[in-house]
């Protein structure tokens, strides 16, 4: 078959955890919840969980399982047609947990449960609240499934009271069915950012693409284009896609770091309030640091 593109040099760097991380880590194990940051090996843990001494600045956390009801081809998490059913007590152990940690900013995501009436939008939006009612202060993002296009699940979660609404359109317009899952689409991403602003005008949104995937660079202008003048979209984070094993998507191309940081001039001169790009960066990358100096100023 194809050769496998061998790794550029910049990806090849050795990953930084900072001093406090293996600090972190024990507590966190102690505090008995799972990140996605630790689970998935994310390179990045250095620079979001460096909040100083003791402290974390961004953390994520999955709910719902670990199983989806989903396939997308560049993606790890096992798929289940009837994944185990959700866990009652999750949105107030994880509050809880997520409260007694000393950090500034949680993204919240989750598999997708095209299996749940509500496709789990009311588990995650209690999870939420209860977040928010412990612990007004602590910037919650939440990084939520398509729902299908569902107008009620995507309400559930902007009145549960977080502060950035997120969700990934992951590809360009043209790469969608490819990539994706066949349920999702472009429009209908688009659609879930769309409605989650009429719901909440002030309500920050965000997205995020992988590079890598086969994509013009046209292509991922045109896509950006669209997501900021028609969505409204306020930040976004373009990476580097990984091939996570041999089963998935082949990388096409490893993009270089000076592409990625003109596509985050070209997305800074359309209006983002801040652009996130580079091999590494992920949708949750040093997202309350972002945050913090760009939207809280
Ligand atoms: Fe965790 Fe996301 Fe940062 Fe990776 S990019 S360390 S998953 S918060
Ligand atoms: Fe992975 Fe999300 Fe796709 Fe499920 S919906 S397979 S968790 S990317």
């Amino acid at each position: 078959g194809e050769q496998r593109l061998r790794i550029p040099p910049w990806l090849k760097t050795e990953i930084p955890m900072g001093e406090n991380y293996s600090k972190l880590k024990k507590s966190l194990s102690k505090l008995n919840l799972n990140t996605v940051c630790v689970e998935a090996k994310c390179p990045n843990i250095g620079e979001c969980w460096n909040g100083g001494e003791d402290r974390i600045a961004t953390a994520t956390i999955m709910l719902l399982g670990d199983e989806c009801t989903r396939g997308c081809r560049f993606c790890s998490v096992k798929t289940s047609r009837k994944p185990a059913a959700p866990d009652p007590n999750e949105p107030e152990n994880t509050a809880s947990e997520i409260c007694s940690w000393d950090i500034d900013y949680i993204v919240l995501t989750s598999v997708d449960r095209d299996d749940l009436p509500d496709q789990g939008s009311s588990h995650i939006a209690e999870t939420i609240r209860s977040i928010k009612h412990k612990k007004p202060n602590l910037l919650v993002e939440c990084l939520t499934p398509d729902f299908r296009g569902d107008k009620k699940c995507i309400e559930t979660i902007v009145k549960s009271n977080l502060d950035v609404y997120a969700h990934n359109v992951e590809t360009v317009r043209e790469l969608q069915s490819h990539v994706r899952d066949y349920r999702a689409n472009f429009e209908q991403s688009l659609n879930v950012l769309i409605h989650a602003k009429e719901v909440n005008p002030n309500l920050i949104t965000k997205t995020s693409i992988m590079l890598g995937l086969g994509e013009t660079n046209e292509q991922i202008r045109e896509t950006m284009l669209q997501i900021r003048t028609r969505a409204n979209v306020d930040c976004l984070t373009l990476g580097q896609y990984m091939q996570p094993t041999r089963r998935h998507l082949k990388v096409k191309e490893y993009i270089r770091p000076e592409v990625f940081q003109e596509l985050k001039e070209y997305g800074e001169s359309i209006g983002f309030l801040y652009v996130a790009s580079g091999p590494l960066v992920r949708s949750s990358y040093r997202a309350g640091e972002y945050f913090i100096k760009n939207i809280l100023k």
